[in-house]
């Protein structure tokens, strides 16, 4: 008997062991999002217009995805699908305004299974509360650049100060004190920034007040070959609000009031001085048809830039705390938007459109012993992929029901010849909610792109390589037949492989 107890102790033992083992071999997942960040407003993606120095130290240090494709280009349905690594058609989120079933199998909840601690700091915009986490403290709805709420399991309460700044902190403080130093960990840390109305912290307000930016191509975009979907959505930089888009407000401003009420008397201090002055600025130019036009395009950028120099100082204060605390070389750290946006390209702000700059998403990640460092990888990636690439790094399965695959390959930079060689896109919000776009499906293969705004039953056809401005619409061009054909033909593949319903 003794001899039986003893060969017990040395399984348990080895279990012990081995368990203890593998939780230090499974690396440690920090997963950041902004919101609305488009990749052209990142230095690492060769931007013209701002730096983004530790984003691009992620990029040196890791992979940059070029073709990081949403499934579909807005906030709600896009977090849910990075969540549960399916379509919008699945997961029930298509549009902003339907909440999200918590249900639902998500890569969190598996993580967490698995025994990964799991938590989620920032911005939900998911309607439910977060499921699948061990800690979770998100702002409600939107959330405030100022003074935010934050709610968690034990209820609502504010903040002061800045919400990257508070995010930033909260994320710390948990990395810090808050998790079990023995188990492995994936930490969501979601800014709000640089999401409309564009309202930077005090540490970088104004900054950018003396240069002037250098225009996109198609700021003027005649949407001369295009179908009535592009003139007809209203998201043109010239349809922003003077306040409080472009803050040109007089004291008495409702949004003014609003956003100053939130502040501290330091923050108000500084955005009297650096702000206020617009209105007399605007009023004294009196800027009208093209020069308005120029005006509201500089002050637009120069907003949403100040509002991405703090969420890259916020990518800093998190890359300096693994160095610290030695995490670095066993954490993977991604750095994302939930989709991409317009600087100006068409003549818009925005996002929803299947044209590049809201179908792009930045995507970069950094996995020490995996990911090839300063890589630029162009096969076609997508936020339906990242659920997997986390399990597929903690050594999970993943069921059946996800649609994407782990990036792993594009990472390590490994053939994988089965790997996607075309994508499908799907806006289901629809013209009667904000910015007025039509639905519409699509596909792309990277080289060219087919898009359907059934509502219409109008189609375009764009050559990326010969047009990548996307302002020629090649459908029904007898030298696009046969591309259109394919493209015709795959659309309705994938739409079947995907299990999506034609709309
Ligand atoms: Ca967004």
């Amino acid at each position: 008997m003794p001899k039986v107890r003893c060969h017990w102790c040395v399984v348990i033992l080895l279990g012990l062991l081995w368990s203890n083992a593998s939780f230090a071999a499974r690396p440690n997942v920090i997963f950041i999002m902004s919101d609305d960040h488009a990749y052209q407003a990142i230095g690492a993606y060769g931007s013209a217009l701002n730096t983004t120095p530790h984003i691009d130290r992620l990029a040196a240090e890791g992979v940059r995805f070029d073709r990081c494709y949403v499934t579909d280009s807005i906030c709600g349905p896009s977090r849910a699908t990075m969540l549960t690594g399916r379509y919008g058609a699945h997961h029930g989120v298509r549009d902003n305004y339907t909440e999200f079933d918590g249900s639902q199998t998500t890569f969190p909840k598996l993580l967490q299974r698995a025994g990964y601690q799991t938590a989620m700091i920032g911005k939900w915009h998911l309607g439910s509360e977060p499921t699948g986490f061990d800690h979770w403290d998100i702002l409600p709805g939107q959330g405030k650049y100022y003074r935010p709420d934050f709610l968690s399991p034990a209820g609502k309460r504010e903040e002061p100060g800045y919400v990257t700044d508070v995010i930033t902190r909260l994320t710390l403080e948990w990395l810090r004190a808050g998790r079990d130093a023995e188990r492995p960990f994936a930490l969501l840390m979601h800014h709000k920034a640089p999401h409309r109305p564009w309202n930077p912290g005090v540490d970088h307000l104004g900054e950018t007040a003396a240069r002037t930016f250098p225009e996109p191509a198609t700021l003027r975009d005649d949407y001369a070959t295009r179908s009535a979907a592009a003139r007809d959505a209203e998201m043109r930089i010239t349809q922003m609000r003077l306040s409080p888009d472009l803050k040109t407000w007089a004291p008495d401003d409702g949004h003014r009031q609003w956003l100053y009420k939130h502040m501290t008397a330091e923050e108000r201090a500084a955005w009297e001085q650096r702000i206020d002055p617009r209105l007399a600025e605007y009023q004294q130019l009196n800027p009208q048809g093209d020069a308005k036009l120029r005006w509201m395009y500089q002050h637009y950028l120069r907003d949403y830039l100040e509002c991405i120099a703090g969420v890259d100082d916020s990518v800093g204060a998190v890359l300096d705390y693994l160095d610290e605390s030695g995490l670095a070389d066993n954490t993977i750290v991604v750095y994302t938007s939930d989709q991409g946006f317009y600087l100006g390209e068409h003549g818009w702000f925005d996002k929803r459109m299947m044209y590049e700059q809201s179908l792009r998403t930045p995507l970069v990640v950094r996995w020490p012993g995996v990911a090839r460092a300063g890589a630029v990888e162009t096969r076609i990636a997508s936020n339906v992929d990242f659920a997997e690439t986390f399990l597929d790094a903690a050594g999970v399965e993943p069921p059946p029901e996800m649609q994407g695959r782990s990036l792993r390959p594009l990472l390590t930079g490994e053939p994988a010849p089965d790997w996607r060689t075309s994508f499908y896109y799907h806006y289901y919000e629809g013209r009667q909610r904000d910015h007025a776009v039509y639905k519409h499906e699509g596909v792309t293969t990277g080289r060219h792109k087919l898009i359907r705004f059934y509502p219409i039953n109008a189609w375009e056809l764009y050559d990326l390589q010969a047009d990548p401005q996307e302002v020629a619409n090649k459908y029904g061009d007898p030298a696009y037949a046969e591309v259109q054909a394919e493209l015709t033909a795959e659309l309705q593949r994938l739409r079947t492989e995907l299990r999506i319903p034609a709309p």
